[in-house]
């Protein structure tokens, strides 16, 4: 089957054509055929498209809306120009799979996509009002451009984590208040963390009951995932991907009285401060330069600047001190699985993380370490290390994509 996987985001719709299907799935066979993402959705957008072993295509156009950018993809994707291997017309799309943010606790499996389901996700808007818009909007999209013919599946940032136990996910606020509005933790990234612990149980040739360690996705928004017997167990995001880590703009963790205190301060109206949290803290907000972690490290050894210096050294301490926690909470881990843009490519902030946690038991292998990059996949810590550390990259359009297939062919999910 071919596979229009979708994901949108408020000003952003990136998409891959996956050819899968269940045999495929068991040899690891699928292959991606097309890729591309289209930003700046509603103004002039810049649209990069690229058919797999084919050039890249750069363009800039004015897409007013969502429908507008699906609408582009759509014509490019059976377009002679891109020249996609199998695809010919819009039937060749056989299904289409969504990333969806949020599913609350209605949520916890990847589902076939139907009237009932998308008001379950717009009912979700409150708890992500910045990201489930898009996702509906992307979904209304497909079913009237491609037809409601095509089957349609939702898959769930927050459905990995569904397994969480309440003494992780409860806040130690009054019970009510998450009778009343189901205020809990719920996590996101679960499909990259449950794509790169299915990776891992691969390479060690294991089952999925014995996978048990902590995931570290380290992007622009980052989280850690503490795995037990193959299922989320704690996770640093919480009813908003701000908990946690620190990330690229995000705070991550705070004492939550620094937002009444600023508001009597600064008078910032709970809006702006969400900004504040959201968008100018995290290294950006540390550093005052960037929220690029590449640059970061530049700035650092070419002018020794103190406060990039210090943003890096915080985002590190930050994931070490969940390492930690996981680590006692988990009763000890078989392994620590760096992912994401900064886990798969930076040697450097994966060394410093690791620094000082031989304590238990972890060893990193400076070379092998020095040569993970660019989507390298493998071990990384010493061949003895009690606990051992590895670097996989992700990949949640592929998970994604054979989500897809497998609800549509209604087989139960093994990953
Ligand atoms: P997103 O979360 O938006 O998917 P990515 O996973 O692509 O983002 O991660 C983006 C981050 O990865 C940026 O901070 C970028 O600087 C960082 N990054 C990418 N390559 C490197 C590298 N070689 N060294 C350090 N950071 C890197």
């Amino acid at each position: 089957m071919n596979i229009l996987v979708l994901n949108c985001g408020s000003s952003s719709v990136k998409f891959q054509i996956i050819e899968t299907d269940l045999d495929l799935i068991e040899k690891n066979f699928d292959k991606r055929l097309a890729s591309g993402i289209i930003e700046r959705v509603g103004s002039q957008s810049l649209i990069t498209l690229q058919a797999d072993g084919k050039q890249k295509l750069k363009q800039a156009t004015a897409l007013r809306d969502h429908r507008a950018a699906i609408d582009y993809i759509l014509r490019w994707i059976i377009s002679p120009n891109a020249n996609i291997a199998n695809i010919i017309s819009l039937a060749d799309i056989h299904a289409v799979g969504h990333r969806v943010v949020h599913g609350a606790e209605k949520f916890t499996k990847s589902v076939l996509i139907d009237d009932e389901v998308i008001e379950g996700i717009e009912d979700c808007i409150e708890l992500a009002p910045l990201h489930n818009p898009a996702n509906v909007k992307g979904i209304n999209v497909a079913r009237e451009l491609l037809g409601t013919g095509i089957p349609q599946v939702a898959v769930f940032d927050t459905a990995f984590h569904s397994t969480m136990p309440e003494t992780s996910y409860l806040y130690a606020l009054p019970y009510q208040l998450y009778r009343r509005y189901k205020i809990r933790r719920y996590g996101f990234h679960g499909t990259s963390h449950r794509y790169v612990a299915y990776r891992y149980r691969q390479l060690l040739k294991i089952e999925r009951e014995q996978t048990n360690i902590i995931t570290i996705h380290l992007g622009n928004g980052c989280s850690a995932c503490a795995i037990k017997n193959g299922n989320s167990v704690d996770t640093s995001m919480g009813m908003t991907p701000l908990e946690g880590l620190v990330m690229g703009t995000r705070s991550g963790d705070i004492d939550p009285s620094i937002s009444y205190f600023i508001h009597h301060k600064e008078g910032l109206s709970f809006d702006e401060l969400g900004v504040m949290f959201n968008k100018q803290s995290g290294l950006l907000g540390v550093s005052g330069l960037t929220n690029d972690m590449r640059e970061l490290i530049d700035e650092e050894t070419e002018h020794q600047d103190r406060r990039a210096t210090l943003a890096i050294d915080m985002f590190c301490l930050r994931v070490k001190k969940y390492i930690g926690a996981y680590l006692a909470e988990l009763g000890g881990s078989d392994a620590i699985v760096f992912t994401g843009g900064i886990g798969e490519n930076s040697a450097i902030i994966r060394e410093r993380i690791c620094n000082g946690l031989e304590f238990f038991g972890l060893t990193i292998d400076k070379n092998r370490n020095g040569e993970m990059f660019g989507g390298k996949e493998g071990e990384i810590s010493v061949a003895n290390s009690k606990l051992k550390a590895f670097v996989i990259p992700t990949n949640e359009e592929l998970l994604i994509a054979r989500d897809t297939v497998r609800t549509v062919k209604n087989v139960p999910r093994r990953w």
